[in-house]
């Protein structure tokens, strides 16, 4: 039986029904059989190959939400993550390439998109498009809503002029939502949600960042020159690109605790592994009372997350507030992962600090967990917004 929001408002957080358990065994197996042995080439190569993308596609996991008849997996939200979470625990940088996709650009069109602009967009989604989601500059970070990208109509159209900083994803993706301002005399009431697609006349993808972490995952520029972009491919309505921005974000930074809980689980197994593995003093470590208490210290830090950024989506499927349950998933995520990928290089002692063992490959990746979708700043701002504005 399909899950609705009624039967998982019963369910402990993370006790999973038969259906998300299910979903849940498939992904991990892709991930340990597809995805783990390329693991350390994608780092090198900072790439993801086509064909491991093709197979996200052919699984089901870049259109989770989307529904059956679109071409989707007509699932839910917790499934997404549940998605990302196990994507992540073998390798984050996959793992934000179907965040991405199904937290941010399917989502937006789930809720704001026309029913032409989901027939036009979903089959295509859910079957060979990377999304990407662009809202950031070179300009405007935190304040996202001060950016200088602009929108000017012409007629039939519109045209959308400057850069866009950081936009994950845009190396492979032949559709992005773009934020511009329309009206830069309403301040961030002129923000509005474009639909581009790669091939537009005036778009260019530009400078591909050379990260410390998530190397294969593509961060790039993208270059908007006059780019043409016709009349009914706004999101929404003109001026409301700040509210499907802030909306947006709030639930793919659910995607982005799910990535860090997954990243912490990977990086503890390794740490569970070897521990047991390496002898010294005529003994495995995990002998030791110290290690003993590293490695609780780290379960106990990754449940917390689990239970954080599980609660958050599963509020958000049954449609109750979950706005600062959210920030406090990825903020705490994001803290733990960093804890837990540290102690498990303390726990491979010397190796962990090599190329040689993958410890040191989560260690890099985990530190944008804190920085994007928002900075752990800006979800402590959340936080204290929600508790403030509620007094
Ligand atoms: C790998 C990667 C992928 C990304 N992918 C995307 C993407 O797909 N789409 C997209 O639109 N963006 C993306 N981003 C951008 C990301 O969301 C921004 O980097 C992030 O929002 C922070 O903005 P900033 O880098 O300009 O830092 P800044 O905003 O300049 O922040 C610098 C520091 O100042 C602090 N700070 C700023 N303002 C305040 C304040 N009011 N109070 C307290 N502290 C403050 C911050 O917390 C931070 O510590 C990505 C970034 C990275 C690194």
């Amino acid at each position: 039986m399909a899950d609705t929001a009624e039967s998982l408002r019963s369910l402990p957080l993370t006790d999973l029904s038969e259906d998300e358990r299910g979903f849940r065994d498939v992904v991990r197996d892709f991930a340990e059989e597809k995805i783990r042995p390329l693991v350390r080439k994608m780092d090198e190569a900072s790439e993801i190959p086509r064909e491991l993308i093709d197979a996200c596609f052919d699984l089901g996991i870049m259109g989770v939400e989307i529904p059956d008849e679109r071409g989707g997996s007509g699932a839910t939200f917790f499934m997404s993550i549940l998605v990302v979470e196990q994507l992540a625990r073998v390798d984050p940088s996959v793992a934000v390439l179907v965040d991405v996709q199904n937290t941010l650009v399917n989502n937006a069109i789930l809720r704001w998109g026309t029913e032409a602009q989901k027939a036009r967009y979903f089959p295509r989604l859910a079957s060979k498009w990377v999304g990407a989601y662009a809202l950031s500059e070179a300009g405007s970070g935190s304040d996202a809503f001060a950016l200088a990208c602009r929108a000017e109509e012409r007629g039939d159209h519109y045209e959308l002029t400057g850069q866009k900083l950081w936009i994950t994803n845009a190396a492979e993706a032949e559709f992005f939502i773009v934020m511009a301002n329309l009206d830069p005399s309403k301040g961030y009431k002129g923000i509005t949600s474009f639909l581009v697609e790669r091939t537009f006349p005036g778009f260019a993808v530009g400078k591909k960042e050379d990260k410390l972490g998530i190397r294969a995952s593509s961060t790039c520029e993208l270059l908007l020159d006059r780019c043409r972009v016709p009349k009914a491919n706004v999101l929404g309505e003109p001026g409301k690109g700040y509210k499907i921005a802030i909306e947006t974000l709030n639930e793919g930074r659910i995607g982005i605790g799910a990535q860090m809980v997954g990243l912490a689980q990977g990086a503890f197994e390794h740490a569970v592994r070897y521990s047991r593995e390496r002898q010294q003093f005529g003994r495995p470590i995990a002998e030791f009372q110290a290690v003993q208490f590293e490695l609780a210290e780290m379960a106990t830090q990754i449940e917390a997350a689990r239970l954080l950024t599980y609660n958050a989506a599963r509020l958000r499927d049954v449609g109750l507030p979950f706005v600062k349950e959210a920030a406090m998933a990825k903020l705490f995520a994001s803290r733990a992962a960093e804890s837990v990928a540290s102690k498990a290089i303390e726990i491979h002692g010397g190796y962990g600090f090599t190329r040689e063992y993958p410890v040191e490959k989560y260690f890099r990746d985990q530190k944008v967990g804190q920085i994007y979708e928002g900075t752990s700043n800006m979800q402590l701002l959340v936080v204290a917004k929600q508790i403030l504005g509620k007094m």
